[in-house]
């Protein structure tokens, strides 16, 4: 199997989105470097991926902690030497509110957690990334860095910041064997989308685990792709 051996860090582990990739890819028999702050919600992913016939480290952190982020690159280096994939999911929402009424401490929290942090894991991961044969990023975005709308203005801002990153990143990429790749999901039934929408039926959206498969392909070494902006739903022929 492709996925077979893979060292694979998975920020957002705890639930939703990064939860259900890490299962896809742990099917593949890649372990899994699991990243989130509530310790519940990683070990049941654990308990999952052993399921489904992986194995994963459980790293309980606030991906504020910038240190952290950098003593987590020098564990890695020590304990494999090389990391595969990097599947930047972690994210917050803030609050959907006029940019002028927005809490300062939220919009702090929007750059620390979506652009910051992930910089931060770039900058310490990269040199492991290097020593991969095929290292595979994937950074989580979303329609709105493109097509900012009225009261999601701190969350556009955030993931349009995280897209530049991401393209510059792939940019600089381009002659090495890493490739780096935005993935865009759209709507996905789970606890971010519900505060965001919580008259919505959740019925009526995609589960993680329909996303997950296209997370996994697009962290596999046959990925070939570079500096792609990639929409879940186009990928289905829904829209
Ligand atoms: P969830 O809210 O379900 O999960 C968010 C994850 O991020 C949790 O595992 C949470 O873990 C982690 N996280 C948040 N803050 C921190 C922090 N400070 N430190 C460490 N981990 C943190 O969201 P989704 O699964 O829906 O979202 C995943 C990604 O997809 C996000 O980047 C989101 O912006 C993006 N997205 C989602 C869409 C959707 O409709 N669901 C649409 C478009 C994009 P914990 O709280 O345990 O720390």
């Amino acid at each position: 199997m492709s996925g077979d051996g893979r060292i694979v860090l998975v920020t957002g582990a705890s639930r939703g989105i990064g939860r259900a990739a890490a299962i896809a890819l742990a099917a593949e028999k890649a372990h899994l470097i699991l990243v989130a702050r509530t310790v519940g919600g990683l070990e049941e992913t654990d308990d999952a991926v052993q399921a489904a016939g992986g194995s994963a480290t459980l790293v309980p952190l606030d991906l504020r902690d910038g240190d952290a982020l950098d003593r987590l690159g020098a564990s890695l280096f020590e304990r494999w030497g090389k990391l595969d994939g990097f599947f930047a999911n972690a994210g917050v929402l803030g609050a959907l509110t006029p940019l002028a009424h927005l809490d300062v401490k939220l919009f702090d929290e929007l750059l620390a957690v979506n652009v910051t942090a992930n910089w931060r894991l770039l900058r310490s991961l990269d040199p492991l990334l290097q020593r991969s044969e095929a290292g595979r990023v994937v950074l989580v975005s979303s329609s709105l860095a493109r097509k900012p709308r009225a009261f999601w203005g701190g969350y556009a801002m955030s993931k349009a910041a995280l897209e530049s990153l991401a393209l510059t990143y792939a940019a600089e990429c381009e002659s090495t064997k890493v490739r780096v790749n935005i993935l865009n999901p759209g709507p996905v039934r789970t606890a971010m989308r519900a505060k965001a929408m919580p008259g919505e039926d959740p019925e009526t959206l995609p589960t993680p685990e329909d996303v997950a498969p296209l997370v996994a392909q697009m962290l596999s070494p046959e990925w070939s792709e570079n500096g792609a902006c990639l929409n879940y739903r186009e990928s289905t022929g829904q829209e």
